[in-house]
């Protein structure tokens, strides 16, 4: 049911529901590429680490997205990562 609200993650290629991951949009028609909103192709990430650097390595979101995605992006994602990281999210880190 509801299977239009599952994504699949452009990196680990798990399916999720798609208010639990990462939009990134590339907008149609100006072609910029912004987060979580936006009209235009868009491409789904898992909110890890893991899946932020296979995206970004393997420039798997350039691909999808057919566009260059600014480091911002990607830092910005990062950051969304340490903040869920400052409230005790699941995958903590001890150092
Ligand atoms: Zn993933």
């Amino acid at each position: 049911m509801a299977e239009k609200n599952y994504r699949l993650c452009i990196s680990c290629r798990q399916t999720a529901h798609r208010d639990t991951l990462w939009r990134v949009v590339r907008t149609f028609p100006d072609h910029q590429v912004q987060l979580d909103e936006g009209t235009g192709r868009s491409a789904y990430l898992c909110p890890q680490a893991s899946c932020l650097e296979a995206a970004q390595k393997k420039n798997r979101l350039s691909r999808m997205l057919r566009t260059q995605v600014p480091p911002e992006i990607y830092q910005a994602l990062s950051q969304r990562l340490m903040e869920d990281l400052d409230r005790g999210g699941p995958d903590k880190n001890s150092y």
